[in-house]
């Protein structure tokens, strides 16, 4: 018989001493149920990672890493952000198969066995894809497909209704840590490494306890971040936009002209001035904002800064 892979399972946790305790209990289950039915090896485990929490998530977390051999907690050294929480928790790994989960129970862990039995059948990447929004409010819901729909019509590959709810085979995951950019959009970066995939569909459930990390600010900035690191179609947009203006004033010119040379009359008014000003202006202003948004990612990208840095590990202590 041939062994069984090893399995980890990689969680960000920002604030989440609410849910902490479920979502032991879960995963333990999880686990167990897998390496019992042998799908994978006794060495799975799993990978918490807190990010930079404010409550008693790391207490927990370190609690639980003491007590229990399948547990790994990280602490980063201050809030880094979802993204950036979930990298550093994929490049701590070292098992076979990984996969990422939120620690809110949204994803419905007891999925991870599908995504077992995928990769079991050859495929490096299995996507966790919620097949309908139930929980969410309608506002969300409307927004979110848009957005997907947005990305495609920009010509950024994504997986419908993903979100970080994925497994990767060890070959994807040394595959997609070759990418160094510091701007993290981790969904469109495993769909650019490629490989064989195949989904899993899901119900998203409510949040188990406690509230959403991701207010509206948080997410617009998050879908920018997408659009802006995967596409350049907003500078082109610019050009196109440039291009439309100045067509449009060229009429607007002829027309004035004509007035004035083939008729007795003018075209009065300051309206007819401060308008066209007023609204090529506040375009310019846009247009010089887009152009900063991208020169800010080089910014950021030039200076290569670290993602994340690692104040303390617990770990099972057999004594
Ligand atoms: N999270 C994190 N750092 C942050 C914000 C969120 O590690 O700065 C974690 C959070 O603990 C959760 C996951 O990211 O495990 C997703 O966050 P949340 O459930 O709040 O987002 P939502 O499901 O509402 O989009
Ligand atoms: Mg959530």
């Amino acid at each position: 018989m041939t062994q069984a892979p090893s399995l980890a399972i990689v969680v960000p946790c920002y604030n989440e001493e609410e849910v902490l305790s479920e979502t032991f209990s879960v995963l333990d289950g999880v686990i167990s149920t897998l390496i019992e039915s042998n799908k994978v090896g006794a060495d799975s485990k799993l990978y918490f990672v807190d990010d930079g929490s404010k409550d008693k998530t790391w207490e927990m977390l370190e609690g639980k890493a003491q007590v229990d051999e399948h547990v790994v907690a990280i602490k980063l050294s201050r809030n880094k952000g979802h993204q950036n929480a979930l990298y550093a928790g994929l490049c701590s790994t070292t098992e076979d198969l990984v996969v990422s989960i939120d620690a809110d129970l949204q994803d419905g862990p007891e999925n991870i066995e599908a995504m077992v039995d995928e990769y079991a059948k050859g495929f490096e990447v299995v996507y966790g894809v919620r097949s309908e929004r139930k929980t969410d409010t309608f506002f969300k819901r409307f927004t979110a497909e848009g957005y997907y729909h947005l990305m495609r019509k920009m010509g950024v590959d994504l997986v419908f209704n993903h979100a970080d709810f994925r497994l990767m085979s060890r070959k994807a995951l040394e595959a997609f840590k070759e990418y160094p950019e510091a701007n993290l959009f981790l969904r469109g970066i495993v769909r650019e490494v490629g490989f064989s995939s195949s989904t899993v569909e899901y119900e998203r459930q409510e949040r188990f306890a406690g509230e959403s990390k991701y207010p509206l600010r948080k997410m617009l900035s998050f879908a920018w971040e997408g659009i802006s690191s995967f596409s350049t179609v907003p500078l082109r947009a610019i050009t196109i936009m440039g291009f439309v203006a100045g067509l449009l004033s060229l009429a607007m010119i002829v027309w004035v002209l004509g007035v004035r040379i083939f008729t007795d009359s003018a075209i009065p008014g300051w309206a007819s001035i401060l308008l066209p000003l007023l609204f090529i202006g506040s375009v310019q202003l846009m247009c010089l904002g887009i152009l900063g948004e991208y020169m800010a990612k080089i910014y950021a990208e030039v200076k290569g800064r670290p993602k994340y840095h690692i104040e303390k590990k617990a770990l099972y202590d057999k004594h």
